[in-house]
């Protein structure tokens, strides 16, 4: 399934660049987010399909691999309402797209343009990545509570399902694993900071860094060639005051403390005075 969704997005990119006309484009991208959203449903798979047909099926089927083994999930009503106040104040007539860049925050012309991040919903679900946003859209869309209206070339509109979630008289569930292409997910990890260094010494961890940074230009050699996070972070605890100290910390050997120790403990000096 992840394989799938990497297809998916490649399609989807490919739908974006073509010389198609926009109307193809929006057509095409419609296809894919409700291909995609199929896969995300948690519950059984053949309701979401006979209800395409007109159909209604009383009983979950029992066949289907969500039957058979339903997927983890979680309670979505938070974001679930985030998200649908988010479509309700920008005037239910935007795609995702925009309605996901108003959620976390991000300026753009069209945000500027329609005072969109003067809302109070702007930046307001700026915690989670835009890619799981996308997700929950999808969800919400197969779940009934959002429809892409074709009228409004594929803005978001609320269902009449939508006014107990927001109202707080009905809970949302949602995938616990979304589908989040790889490489959004990596760029959350790359910008989180190890749980190991206090908030207090978070001003001689950055400074550290850059310390490391500056050095490793200087040479020529990746940062991490300089000293490991593990070495920056056991100064971040033990902040050696002279050579001795410096050199006791592992991953520094006379050899780096000749050759990048006096900067480390200016810095750790400079910091220290600072705080
Ligand atoms: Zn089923």
């Amino acid at each position: 399934m992840v394989y799938g969704l990497q297809d998916v997005v490649r399609l989807r990119q490919m739908a974006d660049e073509s010389i198609a006309s926009e109307e193809y484009k929006r057509h095409e991208r419609a296809r894919l987010d409700a291909l995609l959203g199929w896969c995300e449903v948690t519950g059984c798979r053949r309701r979401p399909l006979l209800e395409y047909f007109g159909e209604e099926l009383i009983d979950d089927c029992g066949n289907c691999d969500n039957c058979l083994n339903p997927p983890a999930v979680r309670d979505g009503t938070v974001q679930a309402q985030m998200l649908m106040s988010a479509v309700y104040r920008t005037g239910q007539c935007f795609g995702a797209a925009h309605v996901v860049d108003v959620l976390t925050g991000k300026s753009t012309a069209k945000t500027q343009q329609n005072g969109h991040d003067g809302l109070s919903v702007f930046g307001v679900g700026a915690d989670t990545p835009a890619a799981e946003w996308r997700s929950i859209v999808r969800q919400l869309v197969v779940q009934g509570y959002l429809r892409a209206d074709p009228a409004k070339y594929g803005g978001l509109v609320l269902t009449d399902a939508a006014r107990g979630v927001l109202k707080g008289t009905e809970a949302v569930a949602l995938r616990s694993d979304p589908l989040v292409p790889k490489a959004a997910k990596a760029r959350k990890r790359k910008a989180t900071v190890p749980d190991e260094v206090a908030i207090t010494d978070m001003h001689l961890w950055e400074a550290l860094r850059v310390c490391r940074q500056d050095l490793a230009k200087q040479h020529d050699v990746p940062p991490y060639v300089i000293f490991h996070d593990s070495t920056l972070r056991q100064m971040v605890h033990e902040k050696p005051a002279d050579e001795a100290a410096l050199l006791s910390i592992s991953g520094v050997g006379q050899a780096k403390l000749e050759r990048y120790g006096d900067e480390f403990l200016e810095v750790i000096r400079r910091e220290g005075r600072e705080a």
